[in-house]
């Protein structure tokens, strides 16, 4: 089963070739299907702004290691509980989690299973031919959702949870930092939240126009403009009562305590360098401002409420960059050029498949 996967751990925008990381298409062997297994044809994997993250070796070196979690495929094969006990059928439209959670270790059975004991132990690359995963990560997709919205799935459930962990109240005025794709899916789940003044800091223009178009009401470009100056401008001198980064970006972070207003959250919802660490004066920022600081590690019990909202989030611009599984390098690139909002990977040509 093809494969794209990290032949060669480096960081992948090294200018030395013998430094740089490599992304190939390697050949790994089927899954076994287990009773309460299903199997998915991929239709569409996109890259995700962490995978350059694992070409570093952020979880591991030993390579290859398989890339993709941001899928959508068509079922090919279900175990036989799977079969009787999910509704899921042959030839279902679907997306999910690519994470599986144990249910036995402590931290599944105490709500809190992003920090599931077995988490590391399970992963199936979904930039692949095919993919099999246990029921419980699989969703059928809405029958107004196609394949190729449907790997956003992933990123929306991100952005899901990033929202939980802001606990907006609405009419709260709200800041996205980065218009990659989770801060255009989280400006707009916010949005819907009932967010004001809501604000997009993005250096591409481009991106800060899509974020404008799709219900953000102000954006500032933080490499022309005093972001201080516009956000105390946008919220009349308080600040935003929230604050999330989606840039991952260390030069971003710190600035961002500052246009948070007294009592604020401010979500770090990125993946960041593993050896970046904010300065953070405690008497300024938590002892005066009672700010709430949070992250984002991964996203449980989020994805049924993404899928609910799927339909009603506008995401043609981030689907438009199509690359074939055996370019997988050059999808890679132009990952990394930035010049388009998010990169698809066709791993079957399943389009033709309709809603059931
Ligand atoms: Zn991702
Ligand atoms: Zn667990």
């Amino acid at each position: 089963m093809r494969t794209v996967a990290v032949t060669k751990i480096g960081n992948l925008r090294d200018t030395d070739e013998g430094r740089r990381g490599r992304i190939g298409v390697v050949d790994f062997p089927d899954q076994p299907l287990g009773a309460e297994d299903v199997r998915v044809r991929v239709a569409y994997a996109a890259i995700c702004g962490s995978d350059p993250h694992l070409a570093e070796g952020f979880f591991g070196t030993d390579v290859p290691i398989g890339l993709g979690h941001e899928l959508s495929g068509v079922i090919e094969a279900l175990g036989e509980d799977a079969a009787s006990r999910t509704g899921l059928r042959i030839g279902d439209r679907v997306a999910g989690n690519f994470l599986k959670f144990c249910g036995i270790c402590r931290p599944c059975r105490d709500g809190r299973q992003q920090f599931c004991e077995r988490i590391h132990d399970y992963n199936r690359p979904g930039m692949a031919e095919t993919v099999t995963w246990h029921a419980s990560q699989v969703y059928e997709l809405p029958e107004d959702v196609s394949l190729r919205k449907g790997c956003l799935l992933e990123p929306t459930s991100v952005a899901v949870r990033i929202a939980d962990k802001t606990r907006i109240r609405p009419g709260d005025t709200v800041a996205v930092c980065g218009g990659g794709p989770i801060g255009q899916l989280a400006a707009q789940v916010m949005c819907r939240y009932g967010a004001t003044s809501l604000t997009v800091i993005e250096p591409v223009a481009a991106r800060r126009e899509m974020a404008l178009r799709h219900g953000a009401d102000h954006a500032i470009d933080p490499t022309d403009e005093d972001q201080l100056e516009r956000a105390r401008e946008v919220t009349g001198g308080r600040g935003f009562d929230v604050v999330i980064d989606a840039s991952g970006s260390p030069r971003a972070t710190r600035g961002l305590l500052d246009i948070a207003a007294y009592g604020g959250t401010v979500v770090y919802g990125a993946m960041y360098p593993s050896d970046y660490e904010l300065p953070l004066n405690l008497s300024d920022y938590l002892y005066l401002r009672e700010l709430t600081l949070t992250g984002v590690f991964v996203s449980p019990y989020a994805f049924p409420r993404a899928l609910n909202l799927l339909p009603y989030l506008f995401t043609d611009e981030l689907t438009t960059t199509v690359y074939p599984l055996e370019d997988a390098a050059d999808a890679f690139a132009a990952h990394l050029s930035g010049n388009h909002p998010k990169v698809l990977i066709r791993c079957n040509n399943l389009d033709d498949v309709g809603a059931a």
